[in-house]
């Protein structure tokens, strides 16, 4: 890193200025910029946001589709110091009227073929302006900025700065606006760059949406910050990012990528020998699938895991074991503590997960109530998860707290039931939920997927279970389904097995 920047934007603007031909961003179609580039078009995005009257701690609404000129708007708004609304390309204008009405936007910036109906709804919501962005730099916005206004100042706002509201998935209750500020950006990327080993000489392959953190900070910022250049592609398509990663040092995924990859017949120890690193997080990496690309590869995936809320917080070790099934240590700066254990399993301490850090962010937009309620008194983030850490302090998740399953009194954790469903031949993945059940509160019920040309009985794989687990932890019910629900990062959404199943034990 060639300086310690107080500012996040100065990852680009130093390396602007010191080695300004430097590559800093591709795309697939073969569109590049060097960081003097990037600078001078950030400037440019800048001052057509500026025009908006965007400017410091003013919200950007965005939702638009993958492109340069979208991570463009994100490092602008980064260089004057306004904060970033990403949105997910999915969402109806039914949906949208919740992130309006809550963030009030300065500018709400959308792709030019967009649904009408979100104009009204952002009007009415009272977001002052409304642009639009298209992935070849055209729309309203996009002529603003090949117009070259004129420029202004980078913003001099401190680590305490807004740089951006990312709405929570929201599977309970209202989706939140978590506050993530400039300081968190930068003391997060410095982690990753630093544990992970991130240098100037690589090339990061990006898959993920821009509307996540995951995409957003994660991956842009770690190399961002250590000075590297980012490989954009517009969507995950795993036969054109075998392709790419043949030019790429790091990798970084969600689970569902490392499948899909594992299913294409190119993905060889030689298509990907120059990959040094491949990352997976945002959601649990079987163990299964973690071996599976060992022994495909020769390369063994780094798990880690966070949030919206904390961003990273633990990672396996870059050089040292990376242990299936666990997310690894805390990353430097991090510190994490298993609080209120419920239950003690094989001798572990199963409780929940909480964090303190330069890495949380400072709370939930216009909501102190639940930004007290998730916080300890000595300022620890409860973050909703539950795990245990091994006799080597390496974290195991065992999944969310509102997932854990209480039936007939006793505490089951979906994810010990799920592993030993994944284990018995024929299933591919499992689903391990409650529902509610007139006799023991709730009851555990499993939706599992089955390999092509398989048909597995209920009552059969019931009985094998109950050789394995104590009785109480049985699913109830199995239930073969064609696929798990899952939201854009491979999470399955357990809230839409729960409701789509509500009926299942009523008399
Ligand atoms: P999000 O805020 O959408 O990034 O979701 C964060 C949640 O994803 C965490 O609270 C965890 O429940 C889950 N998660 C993220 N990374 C992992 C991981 N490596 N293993 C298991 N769960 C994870």
């Amino acid at each position: 890193m060639p300086i310690e920047p107080t500012h996040p934007y100065e990852w680009i603007a130093s390396v602007a200025h010191l080695d300004p031909t430097r590559r800093c961003l591709e795309d697939e179609r073969g569109l590049q910029l060097t960081y003097a580039q990037a600078h001078a078009a950030a400037g440019r995005h800048a001052a057509a946001l500026a025009s908006f009257g965007v400017g410091v701690g003013d919200r950007v609404a965005i939702q638009v589709e993958k492109s340069i000129d979208a991570v463009l708007v994100y490092l602008a708004c980064l260089r004057i110091g306004a904060a970033i609304v990403p949105l997910n390309t999915a969402y109806t204008a039914n949906e949208l009227d919740h992130f309006f009405s809550d963030s009030r936007p300065t500018l709400f910036l959308v792709a030019p073929d967009h649904d009408e109906q979100v104009d009204q709804v952002a009007i009415r919501a009272g977001c002052s302006s409304i642009a639009t962005l298209g992935v070849t730099g055209d729309g309203t916005y996009g002529e603003l900025v090949a117009a070259n206004l004129t420029a202004v100042e980078p913003t001099t706002s401190g680590p305490d700065g807004l740089a951006a509201l990312l709405y929570t998935s929201g599977t309970t209750g209202r989706s939140k606006g978590a506050m993530i500020t400039r300081g968190n950006l930068l003391a997060n990327a410095r982690a990753l760059a630093e544990a992970w080993q991130i240098s100037a000489g690589d090339t990061l392959v990006h898959v993920l949406p821009l509307f996540h953190v995951h995409g957003l900070f994660l991956s842009l910022n770690a190399l961002f910050a250590a000075g590297g250049s980012v490989r954009l592609h517009r969507r995950f398509d795993p036969v054109e990012t075998i392709t790419s990663l043949s030019k790429a040092s790091v990798f970084m995924g969600v689970p569902t990528h490392y499948t899909r990859l594992l299913d294409c017949d190119a993905l060889s120890p030689e298509t990907v020998r120059n990959v040094r690193l491949f990352v997976s997080g945002s959601a649990p990496l079987l163990a299964e699938t973690h071996r599976a690309f060992e022994m495909r590869t020769g390369k063994v995936i780094l798990e880690r895991y966070g949030m919206t809320e904390t961003l990273v917080n633990t990672s396996n070790p870059y050089h040292g074991p990376r242990k299936p099934g666990s997310v690894g240590l805390p990353l430097p700066g991090v510190e994490l503590r298993i609080t209120e254990s419920i239950a003690a399993e094989d001798g572990q301490s199963i409780g929940m997960i909480e964090v303190r850090g330069p890495n949380v962010c400072a709370g939930y937009w216009r909501d102190p109530e639940k930004t007290a309620a998730d916080r300890t008194d000595d300022g620890f983030f409860r973050t909703g998860d539950l795990g245990h850490l091994d006799c080597d302090g390496y974290l195991h998740i065992s999944g969310r707290a509102k997932d854990l399953v209480i039936t007939g009194g006793y505490n089951v954790y979906p994810k010990e039931i799920e592993m030993e469903l994944d284990s018995l031949p024929g299933i591919v993945e499992s689903a391990v939920f409650g529902i509610k059940h007139p006799d023991f509160g709730e009851g555990v019920t499993a939706a599992v997927t089955v390999k092509a040309g398989t048909s597995l009985d209920e009552s059969e794989m019931i009985s094998t279970l109950r050789e394995r687990l104590a009785a109480y932890k049985v699913p109830k019910r199995i239930l073969v389904v064609d696929e798990l629900p899952r939201n854009t990062m491979g999470k399955v959404q357990k809230n839409r097995l729960r409701e789509q199943y509500s009926g299942l034990y009523l008399p």
